[in-house]
C-alpha cells in the first residue's frame, strides 16, 4: 500500500514496494543505507539501540517507519538477533504493514504480530508443557454465554443488552478487573448501568459467566492474554523461556495498550527496558474498550532514563490533506487539544488537489458518486489498491460494494488478513500442489493456474454478489495475479515454482497484494495509509455515531475521523448523504466536525445511479426495516435480508444451520458447482433465521429466485422440516 517514496538525506535509494509482488525489489540491505533513509530525528531513535525509546508523534510523521528501521539497523548492523525481537501492534492488518515494511528492508525472522497472536502462540507452546494437552477452544462472541448466564441469575435481558453486558465484561477483562473490583471501578469510570442492570448485578453476571465458561472448557479473546500472564507470572522456568527468547519489544500504536495488554508486555519484559514504544496521543481510539494513552503519556516517567523522540515532519500527505487534519484537531475541545499540543503536523510533501467535499441526495447515490470518482482516479493512472473507502460502521460497506461491482472496479474488504489461514487459499494451495506434480508445463503459468483455479468453481469474471462470495473470489484472482508475476518475473517458471514462492510466502506472512480498492472501517485503517482517500458517512448520527454520548465519547470520534483523514497522501473525498434509502426522509444534518473545517459542500442530485437505486429498493421493499432482535432500525441490505442489525448475535440454531450447510455441499457436490452457486451464506442465513414454512416465504428471501425455488425449494423445505438426514460433507 505504500509508494515509493525518496528518503530524505539518502542518495538513490529507494524502498522496495511490496505492490511489485515478487518483481525485483530494492532492499536495504546495509545498516548505512538504513540510517541514510531517515531524518535526524528518527535516526535518532533508530541508532538508539538499548534502552527504553519512546516516539510521540503524529500522523504520518514516520514512527512506523522509524521503528521498522531501527529494528533493521540492529539486525544489518549484527547488534539485535532478529529472533530475538519482537514488534506488536494492534490490528492484523497493522501487523502486515509492519511485516511487509522489515521485507523491504531485508530483514527475515523478527516476529511482528499483534498483541493476541503473540499471546496466542505463547499460550499454543506452553499450555501442553505446562498445563497438558492442547489449549481450549477459543469463543468468537461472548454472547451466547452472556445470555446463559442472564438466564441463570434469572435476569430478564434482552439481546441488545447482552450485546452491552459482552462489552462491558470485554472492558472490564481488559481492564484487569475482576467480579470483586468491578462495581466500583464502574462507578469511578462512570460506565452507568450496561444492558439496564446496575453494577452489583453486572458484577454477579460476570462471575456466573466466567463459571460458564470453566464448564463449558472455552476461554474467551481476553483469557488468550490473561492465561498467558498467568503462566508466566506462576511459573519460573516459562518467564525464564519467554524472556530468553525475546530480549527487544517494540510497540507501535501504544497510545491504544489497554492494563491487559501493558500486563503482558511488563511480563514479557521482567526486569529489563529493551522497550521501544510510538505513539500518538491524537490517534487513540480504542479508550471505550478499556485502552488508554496514559501509558504511552506516562511512559518517561515509568522508565526516567527513557530517550523521548518527537517528531513533527508529516511525509505522508498533501499540505492540503495536512491542514485539513490539523484544522481538525485545532478545533478539539480542552484535553484533546492539551495531548496534542506540540504534535502539530507540518507538511513535507508536494502539493495536491483540494479536499472535496459533497453531499448527496441518499447512501445509494453516495456509493455512485465514490465509484464515479475511483473510475476517474483509476483512468488517471492511480492504482485500485492505492485507493480506501472508509467508513464508521461495517453496515455501511454494502451500498459501497454494490457501486463498486456494478462500476467494475475491483475492491476487497479484508485485505491482507490472514490470506494464507483462509479456506479458500489453503485448498487452492493444496490443489495447486497437485496439479504442480501432473503438470505438463504446456500453458502459460498463468492459464495453468487459472485452469486450476476454475476446478475450484473460480471464473475469470468476478461475481455480482459482494460479501464473503467475493471475499473469496478476491483471494483466487490475488493467486492467479501473482503467477503473472512470477511467470513476467522468472522466465520459464512453472507451477512447482509458483507453489514454492506461495509455500515461503505464507511462512512468511506475506500475503500477496490483490489489486482492488481497500473498503474498510476507519478502526480497521489505522497505520496504513493510500494514495486517494474516500471518507464517506460524514453525517451526525454515523460521525459521531450516535452511540457517543457525553463529550469523551465525542472525542474519540473525532480522533477516529484524524486517523481517517491522515490515512491520505494526495486525494482526499468527503461526503455524506442526507438520507439512507434513496426516496427516503432526507433527516440527515452533517456531521459536526465538519462544522468550519472544509468550505461548502459540492451538492449533487440524483443522477443516472437514481433509477438503479429505486430499482434495487423497489425489489427489497418486503423487506423488514427493523431488527427483530432489537427492533431498531435496519441500516444496510445485508441487515434486511437476515431481518437483524450486524450489532446483533445471529440467533439461528445452529444444528440446523448446520444441515443445511451440509445439504448445501451435497446438492453442489452432486451438481459439480462451487456451494455458493446453490445458495450464499448469506441466504442460508437468512434461511436459518427465518425458518420459512413454505414456498412463498422462502421465496420472500432475497437469493431465492424463481429458479432456485424451483430446484432446491422442496428440499430445503424438507431439511428445515427436520427430515433430511444432516450431511456430513463438512464444509469447514
Ligand atoms: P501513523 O501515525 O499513521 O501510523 P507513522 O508516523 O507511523 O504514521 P509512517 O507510516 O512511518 O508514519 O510514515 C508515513 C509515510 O511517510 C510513509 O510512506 C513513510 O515511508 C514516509 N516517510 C516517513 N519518514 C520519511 C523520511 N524520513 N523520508 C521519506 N519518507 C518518509
Ligand atoms: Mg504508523
Amino acid at each position: 500500500m505504500s509508494t515509493t517514496s525518496a528518503p530524505s538525506g539518502s542518495a538513490g535509494i529507494t524502498l522496495g514496494r511490496r505492490d511489485r509482488g515478487v518483481h525485483a525489489r530494492e532492499v536495504l540491505s546495509d545498516a548505512d543505507a538504513v540510517l541514510a533513509a531517515l531524518d535526524p530525528e528518527q535516526r535518532e531513535a533508530a541508532t538508539a539501540l538499548s534502552g527504553p525509546v519512546c516516539i510521540l508523534a503524529g500522523a504520518g510523521t514516520g514512527k512506523t517507519r522509524a521503528i521498522t528501521h531501527r529494528i533493521a539497523y540492529g539486525v544489518h548492523a549484527g547488534v539485535y538477533v532478529p529472533q530475538h525481537v519482537l514488534a506488536v501492534t494492534f490490528t492484523a492488518r497493522a501487523a502486515g504493514e509492519l511485516r511487509s515494511r522489515l521485507r523491504d528492508l531485508a530483514v527475515a525472522g523478527v516476529q511482528a504480530r499483534t498483541f493476541h497472536a503473540a499471546a496466542l502462540r505463547q499460550l499454543g507452546y506452553f499450555w501442553p508443557r505446562v498445563i497438558g494437552g492442547a489449549p481450549p477452544a477459543i469463543l468468537e462472541h461472548k454472547a451466547g454465554l452472556v445470555a446463559d448466564a442472564a438466564t441463570r441469575l434469572r435476569l430478564g435481558v434482552d439481546r441488545a443488552a447482552v450485546r452491552d453486558l459482552s462489552a462491558e465484561i470485554e472492558w472490564a477483562k481488559v481492564g484487569l478487573l475482576t467480579p470483586e473490583t468491578y462495581a466500583s471501578a464502574g462507578v469511578r469510570a462512570g460506565r452507568g448501568e450496561p444492558g439496564g442492570l446496575d453494577v452489583l448485578t453486572v458484577a454477579r453476571l460476570m462471575e456466573v459467566y466466567e463459571q460458564v465458561k470453566t464448564e463449558r472448557g472455552v476461554i474467551d479473546f481476553e483469557d488468550v492474554l490473561l492465561l498467558v500472564a498467568g503462566i508466566i507470572e506462576e511459573n519460573a522456568e516459562v518467564a525464564a523461556a519467554v524472556r530468553a527468547q525475546y530480549r527487544h519489544f517494540v510497540v507501535d500504536e501504544y497510545q491504544d495498550v489497554s492494563t491487559l495488554q501493558q500486563r503482558v508486555l511488563d511480563l514479557w519484559l521482567g526486569d529489563r527496558d529493551d522497550v521501544c514504544v510510538v505513539g500518538d496521543p491524537s490517534q487513540t481510539i480504542y479508550s471505550f474498550a478499556g485502552a488508554s494513552p496514559e501509558h504511552l503519556l506516562g511512559f518517561p516517567r515509568r522508565f526516567p532514563t527513557a530517550r523521548v523522540v518527537r517528531l513533527v515532519r508529516d511525509y505522508r500527505s498533501t499540505p492540503q490533506v495536512v491542514a485539513l487534519a490539523n484544522g481538525l484537531l485545532t478545533r478539539a475541545g480542552r484535553a484533546a487539544s492539551a495531548a496534542a499540543a506540540g504534535l502539530e503536523l507540518v507538511a513535507q510533501g508536494e502539493s495536491g488537489p483540494e479536499p472535496t467535499l459533497t453531499v448527496h441526495p441518499d447512501d445509494v447515490a453516495e456509493a455512485a458518486g465514490v465509484a464515479e470518482r475511483i473510475r476517474g482516479l483509476l483512468s488517471a493512472g492511480v492504482r485500485a489498491s492505492g485507493i480506501a473507502v472508509l467508513f464508521r460502521t461495517n453496515a455501511q460497506s454494502e451500498p459501497l460494494e454494490q457501486a463498486l461491482a456494478d462500476a467494475g472496479i475491483p475492491y476487497l474488504v479484508r485485505g491482507g488478513v490472514r490470506f494464507f489461514a483462509r479456506k479458500e487459499v489453503r485448498d487452492a494451495i493444496l490443489l495447486l500442489r497437485g496439479a504442480a506434480r501432473a503438470s505438463t508445463g504446456e500453458e502459460t503459468l498463468g492459464d495453468e493456474v487459472r485452469g486450476v483455479l476454475a476446478t475450484a468453481g473460480w471464473t475469470a469474471e468476478a461475481p455480482a454478489s459482494g460479501g464473503a462470495v467475493r471475499d473469496r473470489w478476491e483471494s483466487l484472482a490475488a493467486l492467479a495475479a501473482l503467477a503473472d508475476e512470477l511467470a513476467e518475473k522468472r522466465q520459464g517458471a512453472r507451477l512447482a515454482d509458483l507453489v514454492a514462492e506461495l509455500d515461503e510466502r505464507a511462512a512468511a506472512q506475506h500475503a500477496p497484494t490483490v489489486e482492488g480498492v481497500t473498503l474498510a472501517s476507519l478502526h480497521a485503517a489505522k497505520g496504513l495509509e493510500w494514495d486517494a482517500v474516500f471518507l464517506v458517512g460524514l453525517s451526525e448520527g454515523l460521525m459521531p455515531i450516535a452511540l457517543a454520548e457525553g463529550w469523551a465519547a465525542v472525542e474519540e470520534e473525532r480522533r477516529l475521523l484524524y486517523v481517517g483523514i491522515t490515512r491520505a497522501r494526495r486525494h482526499l473525498h468527503l461526503s455524506w448523504a442526507r438520507a439512507r434509502t434513496p426516496g427516503g426522509r432526507a433527516g440527515r444534518s452533517p456531521s459536526r466536525f465538519l462544522d468550519g473545517l472544509i468550505g461548502d459542500p459540492v451538492e449533487r442530485r440524483r443522477g443516472t445511479g437514481a433509477a438503479e437505486g429505486e430499482r434495487r429498493r423497489g425489489r427489497r421493499s418486503t423487506l423488514p426495516t427493523r431488527c427483530r432482535v432489537c427492533t431498531g432500525t435496519l441500516d444496510s441490505a445485508a441487515e434486511r435480508k437476515v431481518g437483524r442489525c450486524g450489532s446483533c448475535p445471529p440467533d439461528y440454531d445452529e444444528e440446523l444451520f448446520e444441515n443445511l450447510r451440509g445439504w448445501r455441499s451435497r446438492v453442489a457436490a452432486a451438481a459439480k458447482l462451487p456451494a455458493y452457486c446453490v445458495f450464499t451464506d448469506a441466504t442460508l442465513v437468512a434461511i436459518a433465521e427465518t425458518v420459512p414454512r413454505d414456498e412463498a416465504a422462502l421465496a420472500a428471501l432475497p437469493g431465492v429466485g424463481p429458479a432456485k425455488l424451483s430446484r432446491y425449494g422442496q428440499e430445503v423445505l424438507e431439511v428445515l422440516g427436520g427430515s433430511v438426514a444432516p450431511g456430513r460433507a463438512g464444509e469447514a
